[in-house]
């Protein structure tokens, strides 16, 4: 156990916060719920929302920080709860920071009475004493946000960027591949898997063939390109639903309030202005939840197939036909036909849909060929704390009142457990689509060039 909070103490000091995250993960799956590994989950929060620029992310960063502080009834969630407010400017958002400081203060007013006056700089008396200051200090800035009527922040989605690395040299090579043939352009709509294996193997090596042979089983298998992994447990599941019942019958309340905590949570997180708070800080974060669910795996359009023997990888015929609509192919099967077949009779019209989609780089996907469970993990654990929270504060606020606010607190719960699921689906496309387009683009290189 120690050398587990040394590891996760290492990764955090050196930022790679999806390690430290992935110890601590691990240890709560196998039944260690450590104070300190909370504690120490709650400061990754803090550092990974100081580090986002993206304020969506950074609210719910910081509901992570709240619940994992919350976890050790630990009032230190004074700190997450007041960078909320500033992100909301919500008066009673503000109200709530209050409350929580004049808990926390009465707190260290207690353990200073128990602990003898020390002078040592770094002792714990010395370190109450400095607690207290910051406390006391942001107490006054909020008295004084709350006394100049903060107005409510004007909170829009930002968009992710997506990067085009590919795009300058597919630029380059657009005006060969606008006057080439119509046969030749169908050539390019198979793409040999053995050739694929040999360019996997020469750019990502040893790793990268074991990814691809990993994709390429689970859809030879599968027919299907997706499916729903447990960011928590890795456990898989062909359906949505399945993947839901999972997320809410074993995560959803699988943090353990000690028995001396639960009047003090009641205390803090039950009474009828906590609910109201919780109803603004949730929908914001199911928004933030769902922008990343909707940008991140599950916007796959091009169809992609195999022959029968899946000696060749089929793309979608209207990449060259010029007529890729907007939907996303949600169900993501996969058909097995005949390769010499694929595109015979297929008109090469518009050939840009082709070209945009090879400049399309997919990198901020999957980083080919690490372990698909890390993509976005942290952003995972953080909307799966997000999400106990809100389990947490109607859980407590339930036993005192049920009234129409809780519906809709729970109304926003089971939308965001829907998100959730959202962001367990993994596209085995989004995988292959990154070295697919590299090995294709150097195919193109070599011929035009
Ligand atoms: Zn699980």
């Amino acid at each position: 156990m120690e050398s587990e909070y040394e590891n996760v103490l290492r990764f955090e000091s050196q930022g790679r916060y999806i390690e430290a995250l992935e110890i601590i993960s691990e240890a709560e799956r196998c039944g260690n719920h450590s104070e300190r590994l909370n504690i120490l989950q709650a400061e990754i929060f803090m550092s990974l929302a100081e580090e986002s620029e993206n304020l969506y992310k950074k609210l719910v960063f910081l509901m992570a920080a709240v619940e994992a502080y919350s976890r050790n009834d630990a009032c230190e969630c004074v700190y997450p709860l007041f960078e909320i407010s500033e992100l909301l400017g919500s008066a009673s958002f503000y109200r709530r920071v209050l409350k929580t400081a004049e808990l926390f203060l009465k707190r260290i007013a207690t353990a200073l009475r128990s602990q003898e006056p020390d002078v040592a700089k770094d002792g714990v008396y010395a370190h109450l004493l400095k607690e207290r200051k910051k406390v006391r200090s942001l107490v006054n800035v909020v008295n004084a946000r709350i006394a100049n009527h903060v107005p409510l922040a004007d909170f829009k989605p930002e968009a992710i960027e997506m990067k085009k690395e590919n795009g300058a040299m597919v630029e380059r090579l657009r005006p060969h591949w606008e006057s080439s043939s119509e046969n030749t352009k169908r050539e390019f709509m198979k793409v040999s898997t053995q050739e694929l294996r040999r360019f996997v193997l020469n750019k990502f090596e040893k790793e990268g063939k074991y990814a691809l042979e990993k994709v390429l089983g689970h859809v030879k298998k599968n027919a299907r390109w997706i499916f729903w992994l447990c960011r928590s447990c890795s456990q898989k599941f062909s359906t949505s639903e399945e993947c839901t019942s999972h997320l809410e019958q074993v995560h959803a309340a699988e943090f353990a309030p000690s028995s001396m905590n639960d009047l003090v949570e009641k205390e803090v997180w039950s009474d009828k202005t906590a609910v109201g708070v919780w109803k603004d800080a949730i929908d914001l974060v199911c928004s933030s939840v769902e922008s990343f669910c909707c940008q991140g795996l599950t916007g796959v359009k091009e169809k992609i197939n195999f022959d029968s023997d899946m000696a060749y990888v089929l793309l979608d015929k209207r990449l060259l036909q010029g007529n890729v609509d907007e939907r996303v192919d949600e169900g993501g099967k996969i058909s097995f036909s005949d390769a010499k077949l694929h595109c015979t009779r297929v008109h090469a019209g518009g050939g840009d849909d082709f070209m945009s989609w090879l400049a399309l780089s997919e990198d901020w996907k999957f980083k080919f060929p690490r372990p698909i469970r890390e993509f976005n993990l942290d952003m995972w654990i953080a909307s799966l704390r997000s999400y106990q929270l809100v389990c947490r504060t109607l859980q407590t606020h339930k036993v005192i009142h049920l009234d129409a606010e809780i519906l809709l607190i729970d109304k926003s719960r089971v939308k965001l457990l829907k998100h959730l699921t959202g962001m367990c689906l993994f596209d085995f496309r989004c995988y292959l689509n990154s070295p697919l387009k590299e090995y294709i683009i150097d195919c193109l290189r070599r011929r035009f060039t």
